[in-house]
């Protein structure tokens, strides 16, 4: 936090550093007792080893600085960190530099109408922008959303798709650390399928929330026999039982089952969300850091939600940087929701790239305190992971 005498300062640099981060050797050990190895993943060929990211600072000129972190994976986000750092220096920076970041509605029409799809690369500017603004003006980011509507975020576990045991066991250890919602991978097959969620609803009880998420399993008439077969278990939601593409699958398999259905991997627009709720295809709308383009497009996604009747789930395996962020955004819409929010970042990555932790005990998560998101970056980590020198991205000072 800077004091600065600067009046409305302006975005004068953008820095992007790529950066890949390794996966405890737990989370390995986890994926590696899983069938393919990717007990949480899309099966892609690629092993799943880490996460790739992309650090954003937006720099003002009175030199407090906004932090904005995207997570990217090819299988799933189609672009790659140097894609994703491309387009930010030869088209959407031009946007941004010279801009206040309070004028984010101005910078997101004008990314918007200057630069197709990009969804995640807005987002990462976008995102960074509210930290900014906290940071100048010395609030917390939640103040620029709507204002905080609770103290603390509830959170859900994400139990991987491996041994049954062993999903019991780790079930059993979330909810020892008082979690009450669970997130189960399934679709090795459907008769797997009942095995797992029958024996989690014996061992956990009929008061815990049950979500599930297929990653794209089965066909879609697969995926109606799966979810109807544990429609007597009580599900939230099914996350993704078709191809990621598939929209028309989605409708199809929606329409035949009582469980309402969410797209993760296939949901990066707020056209995406429109589009998949328009043809009876989702009953959740999912809300990633990056998904779909920033703060700004997902209180417009949340508001749409809700004017739908429709829950809503704000998930990803981020940072600490991302992960603040959710939780500003969660605070902010915590009535408009419905469903626990997800943070497995910290337990899935050796270092979250911020100094401070994030206090995730009790199944909530608590605000960080402090300006924009309540986290600082943690220098060191960044030259630690990153996988090519960070870009500069400059325009000149606004003329007085
Ligand atoms: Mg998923």
């Amino acid at each position: 936090m800077k004091s600065s005498k600067v009046n409305d300062p302006r975005i004068i640099r953008i820095e992007l550093t790529p950066l890949f981060v390794p996966f405890w050797e737990l989370t390995r050990q986890v994926m590696d007792s899983s069938e393919g190895g990717l007990g949480m993943a899309i099966p892609a060929e690629e092993a799943w080893l880490g996460g790739d990211f992309v650090i954003c600072k937006l720099v003002a000129e009175d030199e407090n600085i906004g932090l904005g972190e995207a997570f990217v994976w090819l299988p799933e986000t189609g672009v790659s960190p140097s894609q994703l750092i491309d387009i930010i220096q030869n088209a959407l920076s031009r946007y941004v530099l010279g801009e206040s970041p309070f004028n984010v509605e101005q910078i997101r029409h004008r990314m918007e109408i200057n630069v197709s799809r990009s969804e995640v690369a807005k987002g990462l500017i976008d995102m960074a922008c509210y930290d900014l603004m906290g940071r100048i003006c010395k609030r917390p980011a939640c103040d620029f959303m709507g204002g905080k509507t609770s103290d603390k975020i509830p959170l859900a576990a994400l139990i991987p798709l491996m041994n049954i045991d062993t999903m019991v066991e780790l079930a059993k250890g979330f909810y020892n650390d008082s979690i009450r919602t669970f997130r189960f991978k399934l679709g090795h097959s459907i008769q797997d399928d009942v095995k797992i969620i029958s024996r989690m609803r014996e061992t956990l009880g009929s008061d815990v929330r049950i979500r599930v998420d297929y990653n794209q399993a089965y066909t879609p008439n697969n995926a109606v026999r799966a979810i109807k077969a544990i429609e007597p278990f009580g599900i939230d939601f099914a996350e993704q039982p078709v191809r990621s593409t598939d929209y028309l699958g989605m409708a199809y398999v929606q329409k035949r089952v009582n469980i309402p259905l969410m797209s993760h991997e296939g949901c990066f627009s707020l056209q995406d969300i429109i589009t998949l709720t328009e043809l009876g295809a989702i009953g959740v709308i999912g809300i990633n850091s990056e998904r779909p383009g920033g703060i700004t497009n997902a209180l417009r996604a949340i508001a749409y939600a809700e004017q739908r009747g429709m829950g809503v789930v704000i998930h990803n395996q981020t940072l600490g940087i991302a992960s603040a962020m959710q939780i500003h955004l969660a605070a902010a819409k915590h009535p408009s929701l419905g469903h626990a929010t997800e943070l497995f970042g910290h337990m899935m990555f050796e270092d979250d790239l911020i100094l401070t932790p994030i206090d995730y005990s009790g199944g909530t998560a608590t605000i960080p305190k402090g300006p924009g998101f309540g986290v600082d970056l943690d220098e060191e980590a960044l030259k630690k992971y990153a996988t090519s020198p960070t870009v500069v991205i400059e325009s000149i000072k606004r003329k007085a």
